[in-house]
């Protein structure tokens, strides 16, 4: 008898079972190529800079180019682009931001570095994007901005809270952190400012990296001024000038990206369509085979929503269990999958739930679809790099283990 007859394949892994893999799938991770090495390699030998210098100001013009917008700043990460942003509007202490319950806690974080309070608008359930129903009935007159999320890569749908937003004088932000690259619409062109993020996991990377872009002129100096220390005049300027003078009049930060990063950004930014193409094709064979009714996990599970006519980045690949078919709860499927060799996540806890946000006095409850699909939802692995037998293996996981817990 062969190890695997006599341990039983069928056997969970969870309960002593062999595993689908013996090593994990990871959930998510970087495409990098020899032509990306290449390039970050070359800058080294050649460029007289390492941190800001023109490497950066090529790489965002390549940013303006993928995203539609006419400014753009490379920054040292997403959270210090969404911070940027919250301080390029004014957000301070009295403003009220609207926020969607379920995103990165970085979504959030940056009106409270601002002094700002959080207002958690809901998500549907379905798409996890913003309700815009719910953000639109908290709207107070202290609100100063609403932040919207292209969870897992799709556009969220901005068009009513774009004009409401206008006929009040709030600004509209997206956190465009999973759909860097998407066209369709055009994802630099459907908020006031759009930040992205380059960490390893997200659709380009420069390791730790990120960006604002805008269409305003005014918000995009003050973007740029407040990256480096609030210093008024650019580096660039003052060596022109040959001057030691600087003013500062508004405290900045350092959220500056180096070129040394910048120059694996345009290395990667010449991929990202191909990047978007592959998951795109990861996320349709997913997507035919939980549909498929002889496969019979359609009952079981279902992939999210999105809104017609948006292109999506396939960021991130979740679907919600259809718990009222299922003996367990999700925590069970998840853990279950993991034992599998199968990398789950889950993207994300409601960002309330966060001791931080508990102890400012948040009470559950607040956001009842957020909370509703956060006992569902689980991601699956969906990256470049994964192959057609990674996909093969997460399937056969979740065949595994959910007709193990099937009603
Ligand atoms: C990754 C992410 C961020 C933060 O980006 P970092 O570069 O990790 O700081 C913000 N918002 C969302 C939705 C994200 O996924």
């Amino acid at each position: 008898m062969s190890e695997e007859d006599r341990l039983g394949i069928d056997e969970l892994a969870i309960k002593g079972g062999l595993p689908v893999r013996k090593e994990r799938l990871q959930y998510g991770r970087q495409t990098i190529d020899r032509d990306d090495i290449n390039q970050v390699v070359n800058f080294l030998e050649n460029s007289n800079y390492l941190t800001t210098g023109p490497t950066l100001k090529e790489f965002e013009e390549l940013i303006c180019k993928t995203s539609g917008a006419k400014y753009a700043s490379g920054v040292s990460n997403g959270t210090a682009a969404l911070h940027l942003a919250m301080m390029a509007i004014g957000i301070s202490q009295g403003d009220e931001v609207i926020v969607p319950a379920i995103s990165f806690s970085a979504t959030a974080n940056c009106v409270l570095y601002c002094g700002g309070s959080v207002v958690f608008a809901d998500v549907d359930d379905k798409s996890l994007l913003i309700d815009v129903d719910s953000a639109i009935s908290k709207i107070t007159e202290r609100t100063k901005c609403i932040i919207i999320v292209d969870m897992c890569g799709t556009p969220a749908p901005y068009q009513k809270l774009w004009e409401i937003c206008e006929s009040k004088g709030i600004y509209l932000v997206n956190d465009g952190a999973h759909s860097y690259g998407v066209q369709t619409p055009l994802v630099g062109s459907y908020a006031d400012m759009t930040t992205f993020s380059f960490h390893p996991v997200k659709n380009i990377t420069t390791a730790e990296g990120g960006a604002v872009v805008t269409n305003d002129d005014d918000l995009d100096a003050r973007v740029k001024k407040l990256r480096s220390h609030g210093i008024e005049t650019d580096y660039s300027e003052r060596e022109e000038k040959g001057s030691h003078v600087y003013q500062i009049s508004e405290l900045g930060y350092n959220y500056r990206l180096t070129d040394f990063q910048a120059s694996l950004g345009i290395s990667q930014n010449k991929k990202i369509k191909y990047f978007l193409e592959i998951r795109n094709q990861i996320a349709q064979i997913y997507d035919t085979l939980l549909s498929d009714k002889k496969l019979g996990l359609s009952d079981l599970v279902e992939p999210l929503t999105k809104p017609e006519g948006h292109q999506s980045a396939h960021h991130l690949y979740v679907i919600r269990l259809k718990l009222e078919n299922l003996t367990c709860d999700r925590n069970t499927i998840f853990k279950a999958l993991v034992a599998e060799g199968i990398g789950c996540n889950v993207h994300y806890i409601p960002i309330y739930y966060l001791s931080v946000y508990q102890k400012l006095g948040y009470k559950k409850g607040i956001c009842p679809k957020a909370e509703d699909a956060y006992q569902r939802i689980i991601t699956l692995p969906c990256f470049p790099l994964m192959t057609d037998e990674d996909q093969k293996d997460v399937v056969k996981a979740l065949k595994k283990v959910l007709f193990y817990y099937k009603k």
